[in-house]
């Protein structure tokens, strides 16, 4: 049996998980309480464990209200336990729960926050995996880098990007069209590029998420995730580069646009 997955909208433009398993069902990240619960209470389901990505209020305000609720373990990553809801189990890299299709993995991402923790699920579905990278990898971009350092962030966002291309990312805001707008910007000739935004902004027209893609086609169409093109080194005038230091680029690019 594959995983059930659904997108939970919170706040403005933040996105939530449930992912149902033989074992029960797991929260990625509590923006709010409400919609989850709803979710929740619409497919007669109960909540056993949340796992927390980061300590940013957009993804831990509904924490303590659905643990008073259900009662379930709340697992997030070690080293923002201090800035975090208290934690049932805290969390490092390579730190693995769950057996079967429920295998979950957490994978240190730095960068947007110290501690920040992305979640595989390696055996979610026949097709492949399934990530969930909150505010480090986003739909055609990356999250802001607040606490760590530029590099730090390419490292993480290259791990991300070593999973098997199948794996499906499911980040942690709809932020995909103004993503688009900058993408057009750094590798505007990328055809791949051109017709992902178009799907993009068809789906925004009917009011669908964009999440999730494969990860495939984020590596065919994220520029920050791009940093050895060529053509976008070239543009950037950055031949003689590493690719840490043309993401670099591409990120302050992105926080100015
Ligand atoms: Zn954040
Ligand atoms: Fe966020």
């Amino acid at each position: 049996m594959p995983l059930e997955i659904v997108t939970v909208p919170c706040l403005s433009d933040n996105y939530a998980y449930l992912v149902k398993g033989p074992d029960g069902v797991c929260l990625i990240d509590a923006p709010e309480a409400a919609p989850i619960q709803a979710a929740l209470e619409a497919r007669g389901w109960g909540l056993d464990t949340i796992l927390i990505t980061h300590h940013h209020h957009d993804h831990v305000g509904g924490v303590e209200a659905l643990r008073n609720r259900y009662g379930c373990e709340v697992m997030g990553p070690a080293a923002e336990a201090d800035k975090l809801p208290p934690l049932d189990m805290a969390l490092k890299d390579g730190d693995r729960g769950g057996e079967g299709e429920a295998l979950t993995v957490a994978i240190a991402v730095p960068g947007h926050t110290l501690g920040h923790l992305a979640y595989h699920f390696p055996n979610a579905g026949p097709e492949g995996g399934a990530v969930f990278t909150a505010d480090s990898l986003m739909a055609l971009g990356c999250g802001r880098v607040f606490e760590g350092t530029m590099e730090m962030m390419w490292q993480s966002l290259s791990r991300l990007a070593a999973l098997p291309p199948e794996t499906m990312v499911y980040s942690g805001h709809e932020y995909t069209m103004g993503n688009a707008r900058f993408a057009l910007t750094i590798d505007g000739t990328n055809s791949a590029l051109i017709s992902r935004c178009e799907e993009v902004v068809a789906k925004r027209a009917k009011g669908e998420p964009t999440v999730p893609v494969s990860l495939a086609e984020e590596l065919a169409t994220n520029p920050f995730l791009r940093a050895a093109d060529p053509e976008i080194r070239a543009r950037l005038g950055m031949q003689s580069s590493s690719d840490a230091e043309v993401f670099a680029e591409i990120r302050q690019r992105k926080d100015r646009f």
